[in-house]
């Protein structure tokens, strides 16, 4: 690979009993860009981003981060090597404030009672207080400047998909996995998330999404795959994706 791939999934295969989830899949990730994967309901997409991020095993093939193998490494081992993701449904600390959960994104400070450390250990204190500062900037970046105190789980629907983002980027991920962001999203949000993603790679993140909604793949992606079955169908530009009769072929079958 040239030195301007981040992440490389080559020949992946994953299969749950009969069922062929994941067929010799392959997804290129360049350095600072967007990448979109799209394809029909169970296309084998959420599959390939649990087998990045190592939720899953892969039954062969290899997945490279950096140039370094990352399949076989544990969830934690590649959030630390550089891989944040999202999750298709939030999953945040609902009871928690909007700054607790961007707390609980970085590393090593999610199981850190924070009071005490501070008692203990003044050293600690100043660390908390940088940790404080860096969450409301992660908030603000996300569009929750003002959110920081509320509980996360009555922010309306489309501010908890951003403090998930915003959780996710407390790694300070190198890679940035979004599993359908825009869903459940109004017109609105999703503009605004697709401004935030461009945001984010002009600050050089890259990113996979996984998206059913074009308009915003359109919008952001630098390149785009197109799953089927688990297998890949198309890869190039959005509009070579989407102009692929194969592509077309795919959507309409599923209507
Ligand atoms: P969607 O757009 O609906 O989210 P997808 O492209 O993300 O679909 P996957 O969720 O990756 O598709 O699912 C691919 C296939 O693998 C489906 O047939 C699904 O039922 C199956 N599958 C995924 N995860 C598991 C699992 N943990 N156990 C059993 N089958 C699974």
């Amino acid at each position: 690979d040239g030195d301007d791939v981040l992440l490389a999934v080559r020949g992946v295969s994953k299969s749950f009993g009969g069922i062929k989830a994941v067929q010799a899949a392959e997804l290129v990730v360049r350095r600072g860009t967007i990448h979109a994967v799209i394809g029909p309901n169970g296309a084998g997409k959420t599959t390939v981003a649990n087998l990045v991020t190592g939720v899953y095993g892969i039954d062969s093939g290899e997945i490279t981060f950096d140039g370094r193998r990352i399949d076989g490494r544990r969830t934690h081992a590649i959030v630390r090597a550089g891989v944040a993701r999202t999750f298709q449904t939030p999953l945040l600390f609902t009871h928690a404030s909007a700054t607790e959960n961007v707390l609980a994104g970085f590393p090593d400070t999610g199981r850190l009672p924070l009071v005490r450390a501070w008692l203990k250990d003044p050293g600690q204190y100043r660390r908390t207080r940088e940790l404080q500062d860096r969450a409301a900037a992660l908030l603000e970046l996300v569009g929750l400047g003002g959110d920081g105190h509320v509980e996360a789980g009555s922010l309306p629907y489309g501010k908890q998909r951003a403090l998930e983002i915003a959780r996710a980027l407390a790694s300070d991920p190198r890679l940035l996995i979004l599993d359908e962001p825009a869903a459940g999203l109004n017109t609105a949000e999703t503009a605004e998330l697709g401004r935030l993603m461009l945001t984010l790679r002009a600050q050089g993140l890259a990113m996979v999404v996984v998206e059913h909604h074009m308009d915003l793949v359109t919008q952001v992606s630098d390149e785009v795959t197109c799953m089927e079955s688990g297998a890949v169908l198309a890869h190039g530009t959005a509009a070579e994706v989407l102009a692929e009769p194969a592509v077309v072929e795919a959507y309409l079958g599923v209507e």
